[in-house]
């Protein structure tokens, strides 16, 4: 049965480059909501073309996200992905799409772009191919979101929503160096900490002031400190404003925190200690607000089991299928949060996302798709 629908996949190799093509080339960052209406209208063309019933999702903000089922099935399986980009309407002209020595280059083709063409054949292998019809119990529901990179505000909801109908959650963001899967994600967040201080003329009363900056300092070597990599606690202060003129003690300084933990547990701990922070001048204050906006991914014995089962195909499919851990959060983040195994890096084999060098192994495609159809078909 595998073999077939890796046949199938591969027969179809350049409808899977001409799709991901056609992608990459409807630029899509995620705050030009034009842009990113223009390339959703043609994905929900193109999923409707191979027998997806598409709704949109319309949002004011942000692009439209769709929502496409196939198939019947009481039992329901989700693939999710998003595609807004990170790079700006303009960057194909700095990073042409170009095939070359096996690779397609070009902006979002790795994240994630082809993870969507992707999913798209899996689909197809499965509603196509004779050998297989009728061997599809679940009914697959995919969400293409438009919003992904930069926090899934206006998507969370309808991710979680479709999640706990879901048996599974298989996510084809890009894969780990060498196609390995994303059995951890940390969870992963924001925090700003306001200190605010008495100003005073720096030339004629200096004393009478409590300077922000000052504390402000204090403060960021405390926060730095609360980093653990041994634990896989990542804190680090990456922004800082202070101070407005020339000749007065500053009243008001900010810190941006970016904060990273691998569990739930840890990541109580890293709110905690932000929150407890005190001040050094007494005369000063601090107060840390934010939060973990993205809860880990944790490999429990749900994700374990879906992986075990993704390996037992690639394997069948002559493939060594590994498994890793990274820093950078997802939207699986959210469905492995509420308990629905989730299995993420599932989408492209390549390299370079958000880089200039980002591109996908063209070889690797149609097996790739051949992996997420059987994994769909093996799912109780
Ligand atoms: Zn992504």
């Amino acid at each position: 049965m595998i073999i077939r629908l890796r046949d199938f996949c591969r027969a179809r190799r350049d409808w899977l480059l001409e799709t991901i093509e056609a992608l990459v080339r409807l630029e899509s960052p995620t705050f030009d909501k034009a842009a990113v209406d223009r390339c959703g209208a043609a994905l929900a063309a193109r999923l409707a073309a191979i027998g997806g019933r598409v709704t949109t999702l319309p949002r004011e903000d942000r692009g439209n996200h769709l929502r496409v089922e196939f198939g019947g099935g009481e039992s329901q399986v989700l693939v999710l992905g998003h595609f807004d980009t990170v790079w700006p309407v303009g960057q194909l002209d700095r990073m042409p799409l170009t095939r070359k020595n096996g690779r397609l280059y070009g902006p979002g083709v790795f994240d994630m772009k082809a993870g969507i063409a992707i999913g798209m054949l899996a689909a197809r292998a499965l509603l196509e191919d004779d050998g297989n019809i009728g061997a599809l119990s679940h009914r697959i529901v995919m969400l293409w979101t438009t919003d992904e990179e930069i926090g899934s505000q206006t998507s969370r909801q309808a991710i979680e929503q479709e999640a706990r109908r879901s048996r599974a959650v298989l996510v084809l963001e890009p894969s780990l160096p060498g196609g390995a899967l994303k059995t951890a994600r940390k969870g992963c967040g924001g925090y700003e900490l306001v200190v605010r201080g008495v100003p005073a003329h720096a030339g004629i009363e200096p004393h009478k002031g409590a300077s922000a900056v000052q504390e402000v300092a204090h403060q960021i070597l405390r926060i730095n400190a609360m980093q653990d990599l041994s634990r896989g606690i990542l804190v680090n202060v990456v922004k800082v404003t202070a101070g407005l003129r020339s000749n007065v003690i500053p009243d008001e300084a900010r810190a941006h925190v970016d904060v990273r933990a691998p569990s739930a547990a840890a990541a109580a701990e890293v709110d905690a200690a932000l929150r407890a922070l005190t001040p050094v001048d007494s005369r000063t204050t601090v107060e840390a607000s934010g939060a973990f906006d993205r809860p880990p991914l944790e490999r429990t014995e749900a994700v374990v089991g879906l992986y075990r089962r993704a390996r037992e195909i690639a394997r069948e499919l002559g493939h060594d299928l590994q498994e890793g851990e990274t820093g950078g959060g997802s939207d699986g983040n959210f469905t492995a949060a509420i308990g629905v195994p989730t299995l993420d890096g599932l989408g492209a084999v390549g390299d370079g996302a958000h880089a200039l060098h980002e591109h996908v192994e063209i070889d690797a495609l149609p097996d790739r798709a051949a992996l997420i159809a059987g994994l769909i078909q093996r799912i109780e």
